[in-house]
Protein backbone atom coordinates (compact mmCIF):
# COMPACT_ATOMS: atom_id res chain seq x y z
CA UNK A 1 0.00 0.00 0.00
CA UNK A 2 1.43 3.33 -0.44
CA UNK A 3 -0.50 6.23 0.91
CA UNK A 4 1.88 8.85 -1.04
CA UNK A 5 -0.59 11.27 -2.48
CA UNK A 6 -2.56 11.26 1.02
CA UNK A 7 -3.05 14.12 4.02
CA UNK A 8 -3.80 13.33 7.34
CA UNK A 9 -4.60 14.29 10.58
CA UNK A 10 -4.53 12.29 13.80
CA UNK A 11 -5.78 13.95 16.48
CA UNK A 12 -4.32 13.42 20.02
CA UNK A 13 -1.09 12.37 18.22
CA UNK A 14 1.98 13.44 20.27
CA UNK A 15 1.19 10.02 22.66
CA UNK A 16 0.63 6.58 22.70
CA UNK A 17 -1.50 5.25 19.79
CA UNK A 18 -2.19 8.60 17.97
CA UNK A 19 1.64 8.99 17.73
CA UNK A 20 1.81 5.28 16.51
CA UNK A 21 -0.78 5.82 14.02
CA UNK A 22 0.63 9.12 12.85
CA UNK A 23 4.20 7.43 12.26
CA UNK A 24 2.55 4.15 10.48
CA UNK A 25 0.66 6.43 7.94
CA UNK A 26 4.05 8.35 7.04
CA UNK A 27 5.40 5.15 7.02
CA UNK A 28 3.40 4.73 4.33
CA UNK A 29 3.91 7.93 2.09
CA UNK A 30 1.20 10.34 4.14
CA UNK A 31 1.78 13.94 4.76
CA UNK A 32 0.20 14.17 8.66
CA UNK A 33 -0.86 17.06 10.81
CA UNK A 34 0.20 15.82 14.37
CA UNK A 35 -1.78 17.48 17.40
CA UNK A 36 -1.93 17.50 20.74
CA UNK A 37 -0.64 18.85 24.47
CA UNK A 38 2.99 18.25 25.59
CA UNK A 39 6.21 19.49 25.76
CA UNK A 40 7.28 22.30 23.14
CA UNK A 41 10.57 20.34 22.53
CA UNK A 42 9.55 17.07 22.66
CA UNK A 43 6.58 17.73 19.94
CA UNK A 44 8.92 19.76 17.76
CA UNK A 45 11.15 16.21 18.12
CA UNK A 46 8.69 14.13 17.26
CA UNK A 47 7.69 16.20 14.09
CA UNK A 48 10.75 16.70 12.74
CA UNK A 49 11.56 13.27 13.45
CA UNK A 50 8.85 11.91 11.12
CA UNK A 51 10.01 14.47 8.04
CA UNK A 52 13.30 12.97 8.47
CA UNK A 53 12.31 9.30 9.19
CA UNK A 54 9.83 9.14 6.26
CA UNK A 55 10.52 11.94 3.87
CA UNK A 56 6.89 13.57 4.17
CA UNK A 57 5.22 17.26 5.31
CA UNK A 58 4.30 16.85 9.07
CA UNK A 59 2.97 19.49 10.87
CA UNK A 60 1.71 20.48 14.37
CA UNK A 61 -1.53 21.84 15.43
CA UNK A 62 -1.96 22.82 18.86
CA UNK A 63 -5.92 22.84 18.47
CA UNK A 64 -7.63 21.80 21.48
CA UNK A 65 -10.23 19.02 20.67
CA UNK A 66 -12.48 20.12 23.35
CA UNK A 67 -13.03 23.62 21.69
CA UNK A 68 -15.01 22.78 18.69
CA UNK A 69 -13.59 26.13 16.27
CA UNK A 70 -10.39 25.31 16.51
CA UNK A 71 -11.19 21.47 15.73
CA UNK A 72 -12.79 23.21 12.76
CA UNK A 73 -9.97 25.58 11.87
CA UNK A 74 -7.43 22.78 12.23
CA UNK A 75 -8.82 21.04 9.03
CA UNK A 76 -9.17 24.04 7.42
CA UNK A 77 -5.82 25.32 7.51
CA UNK A 78 -4.40 21.79 6.82
CA UNK A 79 -6.29 21.78 3.87
CA UNK A 80 -4.59 25.59 2.70
CA UNK A 81 -1.84 24.16 3.81
CA UNK A 82 -1.75 20.67 2.55
CA UNK A 83 -3.97 20.50 -0.35
CA UNK A 84 -6.29 18.38 1.22
CA UNK A 85 -7.45 16.13 4.17
CA UNK A 86 -7.79 12.50 2.44
CA UNK A 87 -7.55 10.36 6.18
CA UNK A 88 -8.79 11.78 9.45
CA UNK A 89 -8.04 9.77 12.77
CA UNK A 90 -10.08 10.80 15.83
CA UNK A 91 -7.77 9.44 18.45
CA UNK A 92 -7.26 12.76 21.66
CA UNK A 93 -9.06 11.30 23.90
CA UNK A 94 -9.32 11.34 28.33
CA UNK A 95 -10.61 9.32 30.63
CA UNK A 96 -12.01 9.99 34.26
CA UNK A 97 -12.59 7.59 37.07
CA UNK A 98 -15.32 8.62 39.37
CA UNK A 99 -18.72 6.95 40.84
CA UNK A 100 -21.68 9.15 38.95
CA UNK A 101 -22.68 10.61 42.18
CA UNK A 102 -19.12 12.26 42.60
CA UNK A 103 -18.36 12.72 39.00
CA UNK A 104 -17.06 16.49 38.95
CA UNK A 105 -19.43 17.95 36.50
CA UNK A 106 -16.81 19.65 34.17
CA UNK A 107 -15.08 16.79 33.59
CA UNK A 108 -18.50 15.09 32.35
CA UNK A 109 -18.65 17.76 30.04
CA UNK A 110 -14.88 17.77 29.40
CA UNK A 111 -14.60 14.16 28.39
CA UNK A 112 -17.94 14.56 26.18
CA UNK A 113 -16.50 17.46 24.37
CA UNK A 114 -13.11 15.89 23.52
CA UNK A 115 -13.79 11.97 22.93
CA UNK A 116 -17.30 12.68 21.11
CA UNK A 117 -18.03 16.25 20.06
CA UNK A 118 -14.45 16.79 18.27
CA UNK A 119 -15.04 13.74 16.17
CA UNK A 120 -18.38 15.40 14.86
CA UNK A 121 -16.96 18.45 14.24
CA UNK A 122 -13.43 17.33 12.59
CA UNK A 123 -15.91 15.02 10.96
CA UNK A 124 -18.45 17.84 9.85
CA UNK A 125 -15.41 20.15 8.28
CA UNK A 126 -13.74 17.59 6.70
CA UNK A 127 -16.82 15.72 4.86
CA UNK A 128 -16.98 18.36 1.72
CA UNK A 129 -13.22 18.08 0.81
CA UNK A 130 -13.48 14.38 0.95
CA UNK A 131 -16.92 14.10 -0.77
CA UNK A 132 -16.24 16.33 -3.43
CA UNK A 133 -12.54 14.12 -4.16
CA UNK A 134 -14.99 11.16 -4.08
CA UNK A 135 -12.05 9.40 -1.46
CA UNK A 136 -11.74 9.39 2.17
CA UNK A 137 -11.01 7.46 5.30
CA UNK A 138 -12.37 8.39 8.48
CA UNK A 139 -11.41 6.71 11.41
CA UNK A 140 -11.88 6.84 15.16
CA UNK A 141 -10.95 5.40 18.22
CA UNK A 142 -13.57 4.58 20.46
CA UNK A 143 -12.65 1.61 22.49
CA UNK A 144 -14.13 -2.33 24.03
CA UNK A 145 -16.03 0.61 26.27
CA UNK A 146 -18.34 1.80 23.18
CA UNK A 147 -19.58 -1.73 23.83
CA UNK A 148 -19.80 -2.82 26.90
CA UNK A 149 -19.33 -0.60 30.51
CA UNK A 150 -17.35 -1.04 33.49
CA UNK A 151 -18.14 1.30 36.70
CA UNK A 152 -16.77 4.33 37.50
CA UNK A 153 -16.18 5.46 33.37
CA UNK A 154 -19.64 7.11 32.55
CA UNK A 155 -18.70 10.43 30.95
CA UNK A 156 -15.94 7.90 28.53
CA UNK A 157 -18.06 5.21 28.09
CA UNK A 158 -21.21 7.29 26.97
CA UNK A 159 -18.54 8.88 24.97
CA UNK A 160 -17.19 6.38 23.66
CA UNK A 161 -21.11 4.59 22.78
CA UNK A 162 -21.35 8.19 21.14
CA UNK A 163 -18.81 7.59 18.59
CA UNK A 164 -19.87 4.00 17.63
CA UNK A 165 -23.52 5.96 16.22
CA UNK A 166 -21.90 8.86 14.97
CA UNK A 167 -19.42 6.10 13.03
CA UNK A 168 -22.56 4.67 11.85
CA UNK A 169 -24.50 7.54 10.46
CA UNK A 170 -21.59 9.29 8.69
CA UNK A 171 -20.89 5.82 7.25
CA UNK A 172 -24.22 5.98 6.05
CA UNK A 173 -24.30 9.35 4.77
CA UNK A 174 -21.09 9.31 2.75
CA UNK A 175 -21.60 5.71 1.87
CA UNK A 176 -21.29 6.78 -2.43
CA UNK A 177 -18.97 8.97 -1.96
CA UNK A 178 -15.68 6.92 -1.99
CA UNK A 179 -15.48 7.82 2.06
CA UNK A 180 -15.08 5.19 4.41
CA UNK A 181 -15.87 5.89 8.53
CA UNK A 182 -15.11 3.46 10.96
CA UNK A 183 -14.13 2.91 14.57
CA UNK A 184 -11.16 1.09 16.17
CA UNK A 185 -12.30 -0.38 19.48
CA UNK A 186 -9.26 -1.05 21.35
CA UNK A 187 -9.47 -3.06 24.99
CA UNK A 188 -6.36 -1.91 27.27
CA UNK A 189 -3.04 -1.15 25.23
CA UNK A 190 -0.28 0.18 27.43
CA UNK A 191 -0.32 3.98 27.39
CA UNK A 192 0.00 7.01 29.41
CA UNK A 193 -3.71 6.98 29.31
CA UNK A 194 -4.07 3.90 30.91
CA UNK A 195 -1.15 4.58 33.40
CA UNK A 196 -2.31 7.63 34.54
CA UNK A 197 -5.99 6.27 35.39
CA UNK A 198 -3.83 3.83 37.78
CA UNK A 199 -4.17 5.75 40.99
CA UNK A 200 -7.57 7.02 40.56
CA UNK A 201 -9.11 3.23 40.22
CA UNK A 202 -6.83 2.58 43.03
CA UNK A 203 -8.62 5.13 45.16
CA UNK A 204 -12.16 4.18 43.75
CA UNK A 205 -11.79 0.27 44.19
CA UNK A 206 -9.44 0.19 47.30
CA UNK A 207 -6.62 -1.81 45.82
CA UNK A 208 -2.94 -2.18 45.15
CA UNK A 209 -1.31 -0.99 41.89
CA UNK A 210 -0.69 -4.81 40.91
CA UNK A 211 -3.82 -5.35 41.83
CA UNK A 212 -5.28 -2.78 39.76
CA UNK A 213 -3.03 -3.74 36.62
CA UNK A 214 -4.02 -7.78 37.24
CA UNK A 215 -7.59 -7.89 38.31
CA UNK A 216 -9.01 -4.92 37.13
CA UNK A 217 -7.18 -3.76 33.98
CA UNK A 218 -6.21 -7.41 32.63
CA UNK A 219 -8.98 -9.89 33.72
CA UNK A 220 -10.71 -8.29 31.08
CA UNK A 221 -8.45 -9.02 28.14
CA UNK A 222 -9.34 -13.02 27.98
CA UNK A 223 -5.61 -13.18 26.04
CA UNK A 224 -3.85 -11.07 29.51
CA UNK A 225 -1.69 -9.25 27.78
CA UNK A 226 -2.16 -5.83 27.06
CA UNK A 227 -2.68 -4.26 23.19
CA UNK A 228 0.15 -2.68 21.50
CA UNK A 229 -0.04 0.42 19.95
CA UNK A 230 1.32 -0.77 16.96
CA UNK A 231 -1.20 -3.33 17.18
CA UNK A 232 -3.90 -0.22 16.83
CA UNK A 233 -1.61 1.02 13.77
CA UNK A 234 -1.44 -1.79 11.88
CA UNK A 235 -5.48 -2.18 11.62
CA UNK A 236 -6.10 1.80 11.16
CA UNK A 237 -3.49 1.29 8.17
CA UNK A 238 -5.34 -1.03 6.91
CA UNK A 239 -8.85 0.97 6.85
CA UNK A 240 -6.91 3.30 4.83
CA UNK A 241 -5.92 0.67 1.67
CA UNK A 242 -8.33 -0.26 -1.35
CA UNK A 243 -8.53 -3.96 0.37
CA UNK A 244 -10.86 -2.37 3.22
CA UNK A 245 -13.23 -0.08 0.73
CA UNK A 246 -15.82 -2.01 1.28
CA UNK A 247 -15.56 -1.46 4.90
CA UNK A 248 -17.59 1.00 6.75
CA UNK A 249 -20.09 1.65 9.44
CA UNK A 250 -18.01 -1.01 11.44
CA UNK A 251 -16.76 -0.73 14.88
CA UNK A 252 -13.77 -3.34 15.06
CA UNK A 253 -12.31 -4.58 18.11
CA UNK A 254 -9.15 -5.25 18.68
CA UNK A 255 -9.46 -6.07 22.53
CA UNK A 256 -7.78 -9.61 23.31
CA UNK A 257 -11.43 -11.10 23.18
CA UNK A 258 -12.61 -9.13 25.75
CA UNK A 259 -15.92 -8.10 24.11
CA UNK A 260 -16.24 -11.65 23.25
CA UNK A 261 -17.18 -12.56 26.59
P1 LIG B 1 -2.57 9.16 25.56
O1 LIG B 1 -2.89 9.83 26.84
O2 LIG B 1 -1.26 8.48 25.38
O3 LIG B 1 -2.75 10.19 24.35
C1 LIG B 1 -3.82 11.08 24.30
C2 LIG B 1 -3.52 12.16 23.31
O4 LIG B 1 -4.59 13.10 23.31
C3 LIG B 1 -2.25 12.94 23.63
O5 LIG B 1 -1.59 13.27 22.43
C4 LIG B 1 -2.80 14.20 24.30
O6 LIG B 1 -1.93 15.31 24.23
C5 LIG B 1 -4.04 14.40 23.48
N1 LIG B 1 -5.00 15.30 24.09
C6 LIG B 1 -5.42 15.33 25.37
N2 LIG B 1 -6.28 16.35 25.56
C7 LIG B 1 -6.41 16.97 24.36
C8 LIG B 1 -7.14 18.08 23.90
N3 LIG B 1 -7.97 18.78 24.72
N4 LIG B 1 -7.04 18.45 22.60
C9 LIG B 1 -6.21 17.78 21.75
N5 LIG B 1 -5.49 16.69 22.14
C10 LIG B 1 -5.59 16.31 23.43
O7 LIG B 1 -3.78 8.15 25.30
P2 LIG B 1 -3.95 6.85 24.39
O8 LIG B 1 -4.06 5.69 25.29
O9 LIG B 1 -2.99 6.82 23.28
O10 LIG B 1 -5.43 7.13 23.85
C11 LIG B 1 -5.72 7.55 22.55
C12 LIG B 1 -7.16 7.17 22.26
O11 LIG B 1 -7.32 5.76 22.37
C13 LIG B 1 -8.17 7.81 23.21
O12 LIG B 1 -9.32 8.22 22.49
C14 LIG B 1 -8.52 6.66 24.14
O13 LIG B 1 -9.80 6.80 24.68
C15 LIG B 1 -8.43 5.49 23.18
N6 LIG B 1 -8.26 4.20 23.84
C16 LIG B 1 -7.16 3.95 24.61
C17 LIG B 1 -7.05 2.72 25.20
C18 LIG B 1 -5.88 2.37 26.06
O14 LIG B 1 -5.93 1.33 26.72
N7 LIG B 1 -4.81 3.14 26.07
C19 LIG B 1 -8.03 1.75 25.03
C20 LIG B 1 -9.13 2.03 24.26
C21 LIG B 1 -9.23 3.27 23.65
Amino acid sequence: MTLKTRNAIVTGSTSGIGLAIARGLAAEGANVVINGFGDADAIEKERSGIEKDFGVKAIYSSADGTKPEEVRGMVKTAEADLGSVDILVNNAGIQHVDPIENFPIELWDKIIALNLSAAFHAIAAAIPGMKSRKWGRIISTASAHSKVASPFKSAYVSAKHGIDGLTKTAALELATFGVTVNCISPGYVWTPLVEKQIPDTMKARNLTREQVINDVLLTAQPTKEFVTVDQVAALALFLCSDAASQITGANISIDGGWTAE
